[in-house]
């Protein structure tokens, strides 16, 4: 999917053909964005994530008005709005640095962006109330910034921007200034907030598990191109290429170099140190497949290899099985993270994610099996998927 909607569908901001470059004299041209295209829907929790300098820093300031496109057009709710300021959008961002005035209460800080604009004192006074109300900070009101923890803090900065009743809420890692324990919280209810509030918000950040959490879409991108969109699940489950596979998930996914071989009726995986008889689902996308088998890799979920003990003999096939040496284990309480190396080959590592039950040991010798229903084999030339 290139992220365009269904015409019938409620959109309300539109990126269309977006590409920005960036000009210096040191390092000449940089395509921060390129080519972007993507259909918001109104209501819709959308998250940019990837790596550091993907683009998504630069996407998100586009549909701001704080960076100009060089191609394409930014449309909200209709409107052709590539030349606004970004006070004439109708947007509300919220970023990590969310400076609250020290001086001023919390109430005089959510009433701020209305005061500037001359609202009346009755109507700031009712939508003030009605945000604190939302965001559960109504019996904080009174208290400076300095009297709040950072997770009350951040939520005044959300309320400063609801007041406005922006029809598109922008966030740039606005959690990226609390600690990991704090930042899980947030993620819930900012989850249920946004329900709540039920406005378009765009969102960015570089942490894949905040992606997944918060999105009902997830865009990757890399080195400024789009490389997925889709609901967090439908990313796990069907990576369009290595990349996306690789970012999604944690721990990653495994690759492992095979190489593919015809069988009667089906084909195997023949890896260094494994040979998977393949199963049709495979089968089937391989035989549609008309781009090389040259240069193939296996990917393989952490959670997908498990470890041969604590099976029954029915919950897995010879055809499937692995031997590796075992070199960390990492109980989680849920389960156990395995760091593992092939039997032959200490340089490579690969991990697994196995029952709690299991008693492997460090330095000890494991057989696993994989689940051949849910692996993936990619082009390494090109990186795309093949299953
Ligand atoms: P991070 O997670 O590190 O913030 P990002 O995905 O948000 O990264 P951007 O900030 O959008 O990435 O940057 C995309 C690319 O554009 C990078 O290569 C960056 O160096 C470059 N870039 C961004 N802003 C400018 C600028 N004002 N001038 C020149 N290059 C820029």
């Amino acid at each position: 999917s290139d992220g365009t909607a269904d015409a019938n569908e409620d959109i309300n901001v539109q990126i269309e053909g977006v590409t920005k470059v960036f000009r210096s004299d040191e390092e000449g041209e940089i395509v921060a964005v390129n080519d972007l295209n993507i259909d918001i829907r109104r209501g819709e929790f959308l998250v940019f994530v990837g790596p550091s300098g993907c683009g998504k820093t630069t996407s998100l300031r586009m549909v701001a008005g704080l960076e100009t496109p060089t191609e394409g057009r930014i449309m909200i709710e209709d409107e052709d709005v590539t030349g606004y300021d970004p006070r004439e959008r109708g947007i509300a961002m919220v970023f990590q640095n969310y400076a609250l005035y020290p001086h001023m209460t919390v109430k005089e800080n959510m009433s701020f962006p209305l005061r500037i604009r001359n609202y009346p004192d009755d109507e700031i006074d009712e939508r003030v109330d009605e945000a604190a109300e939302l965001l559960e900070i109504d019996d904080l009101l009174d208290r400076k910034p300095s009297q709040l923890s950072g997770g009350q803090q951040q939520r005044v900065a959300l309320g400063r921007a609801i007041v406005r009743e922006p029809s598109v809420f922008l966030m740039d890692e606005p959690l990226s200034n609390l600690d990991a324990k704090l930042r899980v919280q947030m993620r819930t209810e900012l989850n249920e907030i946004h329900k709540r509030v039920g406005k378009t918000t765009i969102y960015v950040t570089h942490d894949q598990a905040e992606a997944m959490t918060l999105g009902d879409r997830v865009v990757v991108l890399n080195e400024g191109e789009l490389q997925q969109i889709g609901p967090p699940q439908y990313l796990y489950d069907n990576p369009v290429n290595r990349f996306v596979a690789g970012f999604i998930g944690e721990p990653p996914m495994n690759f492992l170099q095979v190489t593919i071989e015809e069988t009667d009726g089906g084909y195997k995986a023949v890896g260094d140190f494994f040979e998977f008889e393949l199963p049709d689902s495979v089968g089937s996308d391989l035989d549609e497949w008309d781009g090389s088998l040259d240069n193939v890799s296996l990917g393989v979920r952490p959670e997908d290899l498990s470890d041969l003990s604590v099976l029954d003999e029915d919950e897995y096939t010879e055809n499937s099985t692995l031997e590796a040496t075992v070199k960390v284990v990492e109980p989680m309480g849920s389960d156990k993270f395995l760091t593992l190396t092939p039997p032959t080959d200490s340089e490579t590592e690969f991990s697994a994610r196995v029952s709690p039950e299991s008693t492997v040991s460090p330095d000890s010798s494991i057989s696993l099996s994989a689940n051949l229903e849910k692996i993936h084999l990619f082009d390494e030339s090109t990186g795309a998927n093949i299953t």
